[in-house]
């Protein structure tokens, strides 16, 4: 932990440190490391002489589930989508590409087809599979720890009680770890999340479900949005400026989680407060092959090497057509004929209205309506939904989701909501279609407390009400 007084003075603030978990020992050092060393420490994971992990091919997580596999002596089973090669990207793959059995699967709807167990939990092929950002189970414990050791600090005098702490929020198994070892060490400091990943991975209800997860109903945890950017992953030039500010000082950070986090700290900074700034990345470039790229998959190696990205793209949509088609037989054949979806994807919405929605609805209607609503969407919205029903009717059980009693449908949807990520998004996106196809229906508005819209329906009293009288100002 290291005082910083310059920014401090800079900011204007009482104090500034910075957390240096870049210099944790283990595994190139890094926050990840913290939760890492609990997880694997846990059967299956302990006990099996692999694993399987799913992520972007140049994600971080999969770079230090490779080295710890080199440390532990396993086999890392790496499933990969792709993302856009920027720089750290690339080199997280270049040091996975020579430590790791990669499968590139191109995209992750094509991967959750492929094995929904890398989403779900469970085993790949016998392996068991390391969840996402390891912010489960066990996992969630290193960042417990962290709190409590940083309590430990501030009792021997090392550091000041901080007023708040200020680190990224991904997976966010780190940022409600940390705060739930803050409340046990009875520290008041408030966490300050900066949300790195799209607003709907960095919600309430994520929170919720990691603290429900370690037992606890309350954190002083703050999830601040509005510094993403462009995406995750996707550099801003806040984040560059930020990553400038913290090199100055000696520290290497990256642009995709520390330098957005630090960014929200330089744009509203606590005046007068003392604050941690709580460093998660690893301590510096990793130990790369270079002949690295000669060990990638040749799908992965087509597609870097550009030009020929397009062909490889075609080629990865008819392998989702070929999943697909030995799938969709078994249907009932009521006749549908839509615009965008299949006949099975018309029984799978049906299928979600019945289990979401709380009221009698016509269910032929309710296809109808969330065809013609998908008809609104682009092309890549729409390749997305087709892959989002193919998940749910394949890739929660055993048995087709068409197949199940409504009841199972519900606790099927909320068993992928609880894992969190990507996968709840698909839960609430399933959920969301299925509701609108039911609640579009005039003859479920009463339920809802609705009175049907004011213009067009029957009732002009409203309508006039709302107009405003001649000659009067705007
Ligand atoms: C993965 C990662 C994070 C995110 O931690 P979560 O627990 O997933 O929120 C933050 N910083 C760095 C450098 C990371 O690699």
């Amino acid at each position: 932990m290291l005082a910083h007084p310059e920014v401090a003075e800079r900011l204007d603030l009482a104090w500034f440190g910075v957390k240096r978990d870049d210099l944790l020992p283990a595994l190139h050092g890094g926050s990840k490391v913290r939760k890492l060393d609990f997880l694997l420490a846990a059967p299956p994971w302990s006990t099996a002489p692999g694993w399987a992990a799913a992520g972007a091919m140049g994600s971080g997580q999969l770079a230090a589930l490779a080295a710890a596999a080199e440390l532990l002596g396993k086999t890392l089973h790496a499933h990969v989508a792709w993302q856009t090669p920027t720089g750290h990207a690339i080199e997280n793959l270049a040091f996975l590409a020579t430590r790791a059995h990669i499968t590139d699967h191109g995209s992750r709807v094509r991967m959750a087809l492929r094995h929904p167990a890398l989403l779900r939990g469970g085993s790949v092929k016998g392996f068991p599979v390391v969840p996402p950002g390891a912010s489960a189970g066990p996992g969630l414990l290193g960042p417990v720890e962290a709190g409590l050791e940083l309590a430990t600090q501030v009792a021997r005098g090392e550091c000041p009680l901080p007023d708040e702490i200020v680190l990224p929020f991904g997976s966010g198994g780190t940022a409600v770890g940390l705060a739930v070892g803050l409340r046990r060490a009875g520290l008041p400091t408030v966490v300050r999340g900066v949300a790195c990943v799209e607003r709907p991975l960095a919600a309430a209800w994520r929170v919720r479900s990691l603290l429900d997860e370690l037992g606890e109903t309350d954190a002083s945890l703050r999830i601040e949005h509005g510094h993403v950017g462009d995406g995750y992953g996707v550099p801003s030039a806040a984040a560059d400026t930020a990553v400038a500010t913290l090199v100055s000082q000696g520290i290497n950070a990256e642009p995709v989680y520390g330098g957005k986090a630090m960014a929200a700290l330089l744009a509203s900074p606590p005046r007068g407060k003392r604050v941690l700034f709580w460093h998660t990345a690893r301590r510096g470039p990793l130990p790369v092959d270079p002949r690295w790229r000669e060990r990638l998959p040749a799908s992965l190696q087509r597609r870097l090497d550009g030009g020929r990205g397009r062909r490889a793209l075609l080629a990865g949509g008819l392998a989702v057509a070929a999943i697909v088609a030995i799938r969709t037989s078994g249907y009932p054949d009521r006749g549908f004929t839509g615009a965008v979806l299949a006949g099975w994807e018309a029984e799978v919405v049906r299928a979600l209205g019945e289990a979401v929605a709380t009221v009698d609805h016509d269910p032929a209607e309710a296809v109808a309506t969330v065809d013609h609503f998908l008809t609104g969407l682009s092309p890549m919205a729409r390749a997305e939904v087709h892959g989002l029903l193919a998940l749910v009717e394949h890739g929660l059980g055993v048995q087709r989701f068409t197949s199940l009693a409504p009841a199972a449908r519900r606790d099927a949807l909320a068993r992928l909501a609880a894992l969190g990520s990507l996968p709840a998004v698909a839960s609430r996106g399933a959920r969301d279609l299925g509701l609108l196809g039911a609640y579009a229906q005039p003859g479920t508005w009463a339920a809802l407390g609705y009175e049907g819209p004011i213009v067009g329906r029957g009732r002009p009293d409203a309508y006039a009400a709302l107009c405003a009288a001649p000659g009067v100002a705007p």
